[in-house]
């Protein structure tokens, strides 16, 4: 993996610049993004701008992008870009167990689904990993290759230097909601279209934050007994893309970003008005209709069996629109 140094090195030597030039190259190119990159996502663009290639160490075998259905063996170098949960299900009598992951080299991802005990190997490797795979490939339902193990097949650490996954060129592409599948992880460009009046706030433990119960009055934490607690928030509303609407939920952190209060603000006005929702009621009208990019989870709410988005960051259209131009033609290349 190349560091942020080797990178400055690399376009040094192509280019003749010397490394403070360099690295005032990637902290332009950093704050054009609106801080959205790392420094080495940066040092990536900053690469690409001045033509100088920096992925030319690797040593692969095949590359991703050169998978199609139907190969038989298979031995590819990439990067684990993401380990899904594993989903267990039930054919034919038979129950299964199922693991996606999803592969990353320079040339594209592709997705490798582990099936029963082959999903064991995947308590000695994290996303991040760069691992040497032997298998085969096979048409998915969406037409798309896949990678398989098989009986012969085999997934090992491999101990080279890889490029790293410059920065979120894959994951600044949002998502369809009409496409979100239970466990994604991914991101969602739409707008709040309705924001629920209910009692946003809830008793925390003040030592490690997690939701304490009610007691008789007092509040209980599992690990800390009684406490006095502290507050917290959640929200939620619903989510439009203009492919179709989804619960959206904000906890904590989110909560106030989207609200733009934190949580004392929230309560003071709450306590004067002696009203809980009246934070929601004072800052919906700027929320409400306003499109913006969230990031999160989507998961199941099995009480009303429904999926919900649970948002972990919310940014500007603005600054990702800039982002995904440049990362595109990046990806072009
Ligand atoms: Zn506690």
């Amino acid at each position: 993996m190349l560091s942020l140094q080797e990178i400055i090195d690399k376009i040094c030597g192509q280019t003749g610049l010397d490394n403070a030039a360099v690295q005032s190259k990637i902290e332009d190119k950093k704050a054009e993004l609106s801080g959205l990159i790392s420094s080495e996502g940066a040092a990536h663009l900053v690469a690409r701008d001045l033509n100088v290639d920096i992925l030319t160490r690797v040593s692969h075998k095949l590359e991703v992008k050169n998978i199609v259905p139907g190969m038989r063996n298979t031995e590819t170098v990439a990067r684990i870009y993401r380990i899904f949960p594993v989903r267990e299900f039930e054919r034919n009598g038979a129950k299964g167990r199922v693991a996606n992951v999803v592969l990353w080299d320079p040339t594209g991802t592709i997705r490798m689904s582990l099936w029963n005990d082959e999903i064991k190997i995947l308590e000695n490797l994290k996303e991040g990993d760069v691992v040497k795979i032997l298998g085969y490939s096979k048409e998915d339902n969406r037409g798309e290759p896949e990678l398989r193990l098989g009986s012969r097949g085999k997934i090992e650490k491999a101990d080279i230097e890889f490029p790293s996954i410059a920065d979120t060129a894959i994951e600044t592409k949002p998502a369809n909601i009409g496409e979100l599948r239970e466990g994604a992880t991914t991101k969602i460009r739409g707008a709040i279209v309705q924001l629920f009046e209910s009692d946003p706030f809830y008793e925390i433990c003040p030592q490690c934050g997690i939701r304490v119960r009610a007691n008789d009055n007092k509040f209980f934490c599992d690990e800390h007994q009684y406490v006095t607690p502290d507050y917290s928030m959640v929200l939620s509303g619903v989510i439009d893309d203009g492919t179709m609407s989804m619960r959206v939920v904000f906890f904590r952190d989110t909560a106030e970003k989207l609200i733009g209060m934190g949580v004392k603000q929230a309560l003071e006005i709450a306590r004067n008005r002696m009203n809980r929702t009246a934070p929601i009621t004072d800052r919906a009208p700027g929320i409400l209709g306003k499109e913006m990019v969230f990031g999160g989870r989507v998961k199941r709410n099995s009480m009303f069996d429904r999926l919900e988005f649970i948002v972990s960051e919310i940014s500007d259209v603005n600054a990702v629109e800039e982002a995904e131009k440049i990362l595109a033609s990046f990806k072009l290349s």
